[in-house]
């Protein structure tokens, strides 16, 4: 036999029910991605939010000039080659935003005003892997591109509650904000004068990472993961002490919405985000019961980036959240994730009884009733052992000498008491509301 051939390390198949992975961590499977998709496209539409998609590839300029020179991604986390037809510099994208811009901006499409937008998919991060850490993972992404805020800002963020609260998930128990202000430029630059400064007094307390960022992006120290530099970070100058009025109306605008809405937030004046683009308004939302992998998402304002990749200048604001950390979190905690079992299902016993039971059963799923077949035959007894483990709450039984007579039998797999009933096979449209609504 040949090799077995593996996926790529950090990028995950996303599996149907009922396989087991004998090795790592148990995804969840492709029932709850579906669930999770439904309920998204539906509060998104709700919220006036419209879907697009943009390619997996772009050019390496794009995120190198959208996220900044040195950040994590760009430094040591984006998949880059070289196109070998033509020379071309591509990267797989590492997140959604520069991608959104960029096609918003080569359209010129705010021209005729303010745009909502939202896509999901797959995301490329060179990082290393752990639990709700991979190399391929999956976002959901939405922006709202030239509204100034913090209207938008607050609505942004409280489609975040909507969509969390209707996957099961509880602010304050499962879940909760954080919520900061990164000012405008000059204020940060005052505060990355002050915290240059304070920073150079402490060069000793420093690790390799925080003194090579030192003069290139002393913010960056602030989101330090090393323990024995905590303390230090902790008494670092803070940037709302430099925040001027204008800075601080739209925070307290935001503030006010989200109090308006009865959502608690902590305001966390450390969390700075992994971008260089932010201004203003930052967020994210996080969890204890994920272990150190905690942000399910985060994001913010991003006023300079439309201009900053060519557009004109144009204020914005959006999120990411990762789908797989959300899902492992619900599988977690254990919500109620709908199930993915038909309705019914099709025993067959003989061959000649199937042309007529699959024309029922066309007739059953037209009217929505999902019916699984059981396809290529066997034993009864294998039949209904595979209706069982389906998880279905009726078998429709398609025997010889019930076609034969016009019929076919129904039996409810999941009461034993109920008696078996037996209906015409030329009326399914009629009985199929009683399966749909049982
Ligand atoms: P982290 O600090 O955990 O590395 P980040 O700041 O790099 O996160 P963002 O770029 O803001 O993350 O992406 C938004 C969301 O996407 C994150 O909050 C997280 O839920 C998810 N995410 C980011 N990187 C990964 C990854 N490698 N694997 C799975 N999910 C991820
Ligand atoms: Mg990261």
């Amino acid at each position: 036999m040949a090799d077995i051939l593996r996926a790529v390390k950090g990028m995950n198949d996303i599996l149907p029910p009922g396989i087991d992975v004998p090795r790592g961590e148990k995804l969840p499977d492709s029932t709850i991605w579906q669930w999770f998709e439904n309920v998204v496209r539906s509060v998104l539409t709700r919220y006036g939010y419209k879907n697009m998609l943009t390619p997996i590839v772009e050019p390496t300029a794009l995120f190198v000039r959208g996220l900044g020179e040195v950040t994590d991604i760009v430094e040591k986390e984006m998949y880059s080659f070289v196109d070998s037809m033509n020379g071309d510099k591509l990267t797989l994208r590492p997140e959604a935003t520069a991608g959104i811009v960029r096609a918003m901006v080569e359209y010129n499409a705010l021209y005729n005003g303010p745009l909502r937008l939202w896509t999901m998919g797959p995301m490329f991060r060179h990082e290393k892997q752990q639990k709700g850490r991979y190399r391929q993972f999956h976002q959901l992404d939405v922006e709202a591109l030239g509204f100034a805020g913090p209207d938008v800002d607050g609505e942004i963020i409280l489609l975040v509650r909507s969509l969390l609260r209707e996957l099961g998930l509880v602010e304050g128990k499962h879940v909760r904000l954080e919520l900061n202000s990164l000012g405008q430029p000059g204020e940060r630059r005052a505060h990355r004068d002050a915290l240059v400064a304070y920073f150079e007094q402490h060069q000793d307390a420093l690790d390799e990472d925080s003194r090579r960022r030192l003069h290139s992006n002393p913010l960056r120290i602030l989101d330090t993961k090393n323990p024995t530099m905590q303390a230090l970070v902790e008494a670092a100058p803070k940037l709302m002490d430099f925040l001027g009025e204008a800075s601080l109306a739209h925070f307290n605008g935001v503030r006010a919405i989200l109090d308006a809405a009865g959502l608690e937030y902590r305001i966390n004046t450390r969390l700075v985000r992994g971008m260089d683009y932010y201004n203003l308004t930052v967020f994210e939302w996080v969890t204890d019961q994920l272990g150190s992998q905690g942000t399910v998402c985060g994001g913010g304002r991003y006023d300079g980036l439309i201009e900053q990749l060519g557009g004109k200048s144009a204020p914005a604001v959006g999120f990411g959240l990762g789908i797989e950390r959300l899902l492992l979190l619900i599988q977690e905690i254990g919500l109620p994730v709908p199930s993915a079992a038909p309705v019914a299902y099709a025993i067959v016993t003989s061959a000649a009884a199937a042309p007529q039971a699959m024309v029922v059963l066309e007739k059953l799923r037209a009217a929505g009733v999902s019916v699984l077949m059981h396809a290529g035959g066997g034993k009864m007894k294998t039949q209904f052992k595979r209706a069982d483990d389906s998880g279905a709450r009726f078998a429709l039984i398609f025997g010889e000498d019930e076609v034969a007579r016009g019929e076919v039998s129904l039996k409810d797999l999941r009461n034993a008491d109920a008696p078996q009933r037996s209906l015409p096979l030329s009326g399914a449209a009629g009985w199929a509301a009683d399966l749909l609504n049982a």
